[in-house]
């Protein structure tokens, strides 16, 4: 063992973000624990990873306490798209705010330095724009996305005490709307709901009018901060904004994937989900000054990559796909 291996702790390893990361400190040298309940995690995401020595994957539902020794806690454990967090609403608070009670007495008892994937959805919907670290939010405390914003809310005031009271060595990022391959073809999320939708000819969903914007992070600018922000001097706590200051309203958003997969898919027009915020874009100027840190990936080149996984997926799968193959060299 090197002297700068260290025994990294993953929670939700399985997921969409949780086994990019995961691959990402295998190749940094780290011994990796994965620990997930596969929710909404899945063992393909994570399979080409078992046969690595440092790799160890154990299925776990982090809302019950866990005894492990470690030198780094990532949590990220908790579903992350709407209609997972939302079907089961008490399950997704526990992962949030048990889960992390867990997790920080861990990281208590092994004097393991701890991260929180946090979220712009501590923010609500926004009267400020775009979001600064210090804006407090505009959050419904009793709406159907409470669950998750409020539950996150928690999670970063536990981290904050664990840091005042116990001395933790804590870091906490609040991550904007991420894409990428290996998420969820099923989680709803509008870039993985808008490209399977185009890859197979199927009417593309559009919430409202469309004018909703959101900022799209590529995955691997995601972890590259994620990365930074664990490096970083221990004065660095955070809360730090992660994500993509290009904003897109979603309808631009859904053009630009019919032209990219040549898909003859319409746009059908769909209520705006209760609580939708109507914009979301971060300030990213924290991150730029303490990690320096910003994404590097545009948006097209981000899609080519995702649109090209799920097209892989899908042909796997023997599901029809539409697109004019221009992807795969
Ligand atoms: P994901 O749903 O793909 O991953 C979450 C993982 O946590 C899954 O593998 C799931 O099975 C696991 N999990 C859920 N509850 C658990 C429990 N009780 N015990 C153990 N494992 C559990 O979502 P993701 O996009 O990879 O998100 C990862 C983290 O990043 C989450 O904390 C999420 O809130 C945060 N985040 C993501 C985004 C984004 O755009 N992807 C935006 C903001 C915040
Ligand atoms: N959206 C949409 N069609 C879909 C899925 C989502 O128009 O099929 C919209 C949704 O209403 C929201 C935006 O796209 O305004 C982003 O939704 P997502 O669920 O990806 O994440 P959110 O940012 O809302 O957490």
């Amino acid at each position: 063992m090197t002297s700068t291996r260290k025994r990294v702790l993953v929670t939700g390893g399985a997921g969409f973000l949780g086994s990019h990361l995961c691959e990402r400190l295998l190749d940094q040298g780290h011994d990796v624990l994965c620990v997930d309940n596969y929710f909404t995690g899945r063992k393909d995401n994570i399979a080409h990873l078992l046969s690595n020595p440092h790799f160890e994957a154990m299925r776990h539902d982090i809302t019950f306490p866990l005894y492990v020794e470690v030198d780094e806690i990532y949590n990220l454990a908790c579903p992350a798209s709407p209609i997972h967090y939302q079907f089961d609403p008490v399950q997704t608070t526990k992962t949030s705010v048990i889960g992390s009670i867990n997790m920080l007495g861990l990281a208590k008892r092994t004097k393991a330095k701890i991260f929180l994937s946090s979220t712009s959805e501590v923010y609500g919907d926004p009267t400020v724009h775009p979001q600064r670290e210090d804006y407090r939010g505009n959050v419904n405390p009793i709406g159907p996305r409470a669950c998750y914003d409020e539950g996150k809310r928690c999670a970063e005031t536990l981290f904050f005490d664990y840091h005042r009271q116990h001395k933790l060595r804590i870091k906490v990022v609040r991550i904007f709307n991420t894409y990428g391959p290996r998420m969820h073809p099923n989680d709803g999320r509008v870039v993985s709901n808008f490209i399977v939708q185009a890859l197979k000819g199927e009417p593309i969903t559009l919430y409202g009018d469309g004018m909703q914007t959101r900022a799209f992070c590529f995955v691997d600018d995601m972890i590259e901060g994620w990365l930074r922000m664990m490096a970083a001097p221990d004065d660095v706590v955070g809360p730090i904004n992660l994500g993509n200051p290009q904003e897109i309203p979603v309808k631009e958003l859904a053009e630009l994937i019919i032209r990219m997969t040549g898909s003859k898919s319409r746009i059908e027009h769909r209520p705006l989900p209760v609580d939708d915020p109507l914009q979301r874009c971060p300030d990213i100027t924290r991150a730029r000054a303490l990690l320096g840190w910003e994404p590097t990936v545009p948006l097209e080149v981000g899609l080519e990559k995702t649109i090209a996984y799920f097209d892989r997926l899908l042909s796997e799968r023997g599901e029809k796909t539409q697109r004019i193959v221009r992807l795969q060299a």
